[in-house]
């Protein structure tokens, strides 16, 4: 099953000038959507892991997927102000000006091995944030995972110090 198929590009989303990756096709493929997430989990073999982030809000898809297919807790991180107990935050960099990124404070307990999903690594400011928070509560990263890479974006400099896998790179 070549899941690369169900990615579909969109030219000047959402803004012009911008090549957006769909995965909305992907989703719409049991089939697809399986061998997608096997990829993800065959890439996790010999890692323990306690808990999966997921970052708002196409990291959730497979986030959860991930978390259930490893039998542990899945966390949401969230945008500003979307979250209903404690937080904590990390900011990080956008094209232009900055953003926030929240966790719940009670989501992870000290030395528990966390694997880290979002749908695209791209530059990798939000993956950095996401790090940022997961350590700023005493989680181990184990893994920082991704269905796509843009590599020409060379967002795997901003979390080198963490394991990178990506299923698909461009
Ligand atoms: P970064 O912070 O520049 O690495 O951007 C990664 C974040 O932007 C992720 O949370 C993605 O959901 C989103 N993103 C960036 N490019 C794309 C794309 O082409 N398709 C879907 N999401 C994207």
């Amino acid at each position: 099953m070549n899941f690369e198929n169900y990615i579909r590009d969109i030219q000047d989303f959402p803004k012009p000038g911008i090549g957006f990756k769909d995965i909305t096709p992907l989703l719409l493929n049991a089939e697809a959507t399986q061998a997608c997430l096997d990829l993800l989990v065959s890439s996790l073999q010999g890692k323990k892991i306690d808990k999966v982030v997921g970052v708002e809000s196409r990291g959730f898809f497979f986030g959860m997927l991930l978390a259930q297919k490893l039998g542990v807790g899945f966390i949401p991180v969230r945008k500003p102000k979307k979250l209903p107990f404690d937080t904590i935050s990390a900011s990080y960099e956008l094209e232009y000006g900055s953003d926030i990124l929240e966790m719940h404070i009670d989501a992870i307990k000290e030395e528990e091995n966390i694997l880290i999903h979002d749908d695209v690594l791209a530059t990798g400011g939000t993956a950095k944030a996401v790090c940022e928070l997961v350590e700023k509560l005493g989680g181990n990263i184990v893994q920082c995972n991704f269905l796509m890479e843009l590599t020409f974006l060379n967002g795997r400099e901003q979390i080198a110090e963490h394991e990178v896998f990506a299923a698909l790179t461009y």
